[in-house]
């Protein structure tokens, strides 16, 4: 099956009202919202009443049905002022784009349409028992009459205790084996979810912290796809958007600090030798070489983005380029990390003061822990490189 009329570039009117949202917003509050641990609700509210929270969705559903190049843009620019803020974008697009996928009509007027298209949704994957491990659960929902019970331990879960929605991973009743798994939408307002405070080193105002299930009610209407489906969602859901969202947050992040690195070496005069720090030919060598590593990211994105508009333009799965998303990825996040390192070198006592350059670094390490983490990850591309199978999901697994 073909889908022709999917993916629209985004015209001129749809970025400047991103743009001003980012500017008048969500740069606005980033630094007291790292402060406080303030979750961004505002800045959603502004990047939704911008169309940009339905960047992927369908028109008839409030979307503004435009292609996964203007997603990871827009993923990029709102990561450039806040890591946090883009996070939550990323998990709220991928959660939509997992309904837009293996949703349906009823599933897409309540969770995508409704509240003019503010509801916000996130992933709910990972679990303590199994850590970074985050595709593998050993919850299992069980049933009760026509309705699912959910009881899950989930040890990370970006917006939790905010979201409207939760896009939930859980073993099949009954399941047969560790893959059978199936996904719910939870409402967020259900009794029986406890969301644990988030209190870490960086990315404070996301609110990635521990959330449980327990005994919540999901009827029938909000199973995500069939039972058994889970893995599939998994591979052609949640990982192709997921990734691709998230290096775009890691490259903004980098080209953040870069930016804020230049104005304040061009900006500090020494006064004594009358230079600026951007006079030093060293500390103009530390710029030039974060420069060269934050341009491999733009053109790298914009190829993968591409290519899952046209893998889903001709009804291929999207996992097709999951170890090519996963590599960029891996890449987006060391590059963020050592841009703002860079950034945190060439500004000395100034960079280090609270703020922008500062949160860069302690925001980008999350970059490295964060599904499939960079250790994990390149395990993957390696065993693609030689040839061996992933292996997921493996014998001998409880
Ligand atoms: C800021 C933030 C936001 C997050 N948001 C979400 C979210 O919205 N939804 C969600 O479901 N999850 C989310 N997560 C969870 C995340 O995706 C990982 O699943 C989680 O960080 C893994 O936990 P861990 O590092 O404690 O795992 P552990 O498994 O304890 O990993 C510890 C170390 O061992 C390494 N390791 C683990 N397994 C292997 C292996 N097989 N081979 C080699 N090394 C290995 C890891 O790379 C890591 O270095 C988030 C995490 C963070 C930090």
């Amino acid at each position: 099956m073909t889908n022709d009329n999917f993916a629209h570039r985004a015209d001129d009117d749809a970025y400047a009202r991103l743009d001003a949202a980012i500017d008048a917003t969500v740069k606005v509050n980033a630094d007291r919202n790292d402060k406080e641990s303030r979750f961004p609700r505002e800045n959603l509210h502004a990047l939704s009443d911008a169309g940009w929270t339905g960047v992927l969705n369908e028109v008839q559903f409030g979307g503004l049905d435009c292609s996964h190049i203007d997603f990871a843009e827009a993923a990029c620019r709102i990561g450039q002022v806040d890591a946090s803020t883009g996070l939550v974008y990323v998990m709220h697009v991928g959660a939509a784009q997992t309904i837009n996928l293996f949703g349906s009509t009823d599933q897409k007027e309540r969770w995508l349409k409704s509240n003019n298209g503010r509801l916000l949704g996130t992933y709910s994957t990972s679990e303590r028992a199994t850590g970074g491990h985050w595709w593998y659960n050993l919850s299992e929902a069980s049933r009760d009459g026509e309705d699912y019970l959910v009881n899950a331990e989930k040890s990370f879960t970006t917006s939790s205790g905010q979201a409207d929605y939760y896009v939930v991973q859980t073993r099949t009743p009954g399941a047969k084996d560790q893959a059978d798994i199936v996904f719910f939408i939870v409402d967020g307002t259900s009794p029986g979810i406890e969301s644990r405070p988030w209190d870490a080193l960086g990315v404070k105002a996301n609110h990635s912290g521990a959330i449980r299930y327990i005994n919540v009610r999901v009827p029938q209407r909000d199973r995500l796809g069939a039972e058994g489906q889970g893995k599939e969602i998994i591979y052609d859901g949640v990982s192709p958007v997921y990734l691709i969202g998230l290096g775009s947050v890691w490259e903004g992040v980098a080209r953040g600090a870069l930016n804020a690195a230049v104005a304040h070496t061009t900006r500090f005069v020494h006064r004594d030798r009358n230079k600026s720090l951007s006079d030093y030919q060293a500390i103009r060598q530390e710029l030039g070489a974060a420069k060269v590593l934050v341009e491999t990211l733009r053109p790298w994105r914009n190829e993968l983005a591409g290519q899952l508009d046209a893998l889903w333009r001709a009804g291929r799965p999207q996992s097709e380029i999951l170890i090519p998303l996963t590599e960029f990825k891996v890449h987006a996040a060391e590059v963020a990390n050592k841009v703002a390192a860079t950034a945190l070198t060439v500004t000395g006592g100034y960079g280090y003061h609270r703020g922008p350059i500062e949160r860069a670094f302690r925001d980008a390490r999350a970059a490295i822990a964060m599904g499939p983490s960079n250790v994990i990850a390149r395990d993957w591309i390696g065993k693609a490189l030689v040839g061996l199978p992933l292996e997921l999901f493996y014998e001998g697994g409880e």
